[in-house]
């Protein structure tokens, strides 16, 4: 039986595995973290990435390593790499990690991004916002997620103040996009070059924190043929191997892109119920040389993130067609302990489902969502 070993044994990996299982593998996990929702489905060695002994258990004992989030040294992983196959590739990491890079990257490959700003100095944040315009988005260039690490200015007075607070270097500068909406694209590419996308999916965040996804979005067709042939671009340009998730901003019927994520994807967890195979699956297949599965919807889906508290279970499995995810991890503040995805065979069903059960989503995004669903 073949071992999967995961960098990481949050809720990503969980989901990995609890998908890999059913295909014969077994998984083992590397994460700094004593307690983690991986470590009920394969062996946890809780040690820090950089542990080189702990890194060469991982790689002897796995036949193949992957990883669940994108801030992992990248040095770690070519160390890895140099042992067992890593995928995604280190390049995909290298590209990601820093959103001044993944701008240039994305722009380099023909793809639209906000305008943006390298900021180190009191110079260069003058010259951004000359450039740029108020408001504008500073954020740090390295390990900021779910909106951590990030201001929307308004003033001068508020980009100085921010520009302090981010620590003065490693910065960028965006320009503030009034999108219509949010849009993500997820897509696996196995071994021999075959590529699949997901539909895509239409996103709600509120606090920098996704809260609800809805898919399939609508949209022209014109607008996911553009969208994939970009997105299959950059994964034949990195030599891609396993699920790539990339997030767009829809302004005037244009895609602009956000961000990328080398890995299984938030806005993805729908494809579980809602997919003939989840992305979970299709990442397992692809970095372990399986042929890649039917990426198409089953029908209508909402993916509600649970943050910060969980629901009484009971409650939940009353609704139609809601599955339940609890990642088994301690409630606090902002943090992402599991989602419910509600599927339905009709949207309009689906529409009324998700309005009888408002009270699962912060209320800024249920009022962007009715706003959007009765325009
Ligand atoms: P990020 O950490 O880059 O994914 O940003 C988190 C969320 O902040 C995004 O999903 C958007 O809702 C918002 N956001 C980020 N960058 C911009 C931008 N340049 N213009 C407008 N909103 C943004």
């Amino acid at each position: 039986m073949k071992t999967i070993g995961i960098l990481g044994a949050g809720q990503l990996a969980r989901m990995l595995a609890i998908s890999g299982i059913p295909l014969g593998f077994k998984f083992r996990f590397l994460d700094p973290a004593t307690s983690s929702p991986a470590s009920c489905v394969g062996e946890h060695i809780n040690s820090p990435f950089e542990d080189s002994s702990a890194l060469h258990k991982l790689a002897n004992s796995s036949d193949v390593i992957t990883y669940e989030f994108e801030n992992i040294p990248v040095s770690v992983v070519g160390d890895l790499a140099r042992i067992r196959g890593v995928y995604p590739p280190p390049i995909a990491l290298e590209s990601s990690q820093d959103r001044l890079v993944e701008k240039q990257f994305f722009n380099k490959h023909g793809i639209a991004t906000a305008p943006f700003h390298p900021v180190d100095d009191l110079a260069s944040l003058e010259n951004a916002m000359a450039s740029l315009g108020l408001p504008m988005i500073l954020k740090t260039r390295r390990f900021g997620y779910d909106g951590k690490g990030q201001f929307l200015v308004k003033s001068s007075e508020e980009t100085v103040t921010a520009f302090r607070e981010l620590g003065q270097k490693g910065i960028i500068a965006e320009g503030f996009v009034k999108f219509d909406r949010e849009l993500s694209l997820l897509a696996a590419r196995a071994t021999d070059g075959s590529t699949v996308f997901y539909p895509l999916v239409e996103n709600y965040h509120h606090d920098g924190i996704l809260r609800l996804s809805l898919a399939p979005a609508f949209h022209s067709e014109d607008l996911y043929k553009k969208v994939i042939s970009q997105v299959g671009g950059i994964l034949k340009a990195l030599d891609y191997v396993g699920v790539l998730a990339v997030e767009f901003f829809e302004k005037d019927g244009l895609l602009i892109a956000n961000e990328m994520a080398p890995r299984v994807h938030n806005s993805g967890h729908w494809t579980i119920e809602g997919a003939e195979t989840s992305q979970f699956e299709n990442h397992i297949r692809a970095v372990s040389g399986l042929p890649l599965g039917d990426p198409g919807p089953r029908g209508f889906s909402a993916m509600i993130n649970l943050i910060g508290n969980m629901p009484d279970p009971a409650q939940v499995l009353k609704i139609p067609g809601a599955h339940f995810h609890d990642y088994g991890k301690e409630p606090r503040p902002g943090r992402k302990l599991g989602h419910i995805t509600i599927r339905s065979d009709s949207l309009d069903k689906l529409n009324s489902i998700l309005r009888q059960n408002l009270h699962l989503l912060p209320n800024k995004t249920a009022n962007d969502w009715q706003n959007r669903t009765t325009r």
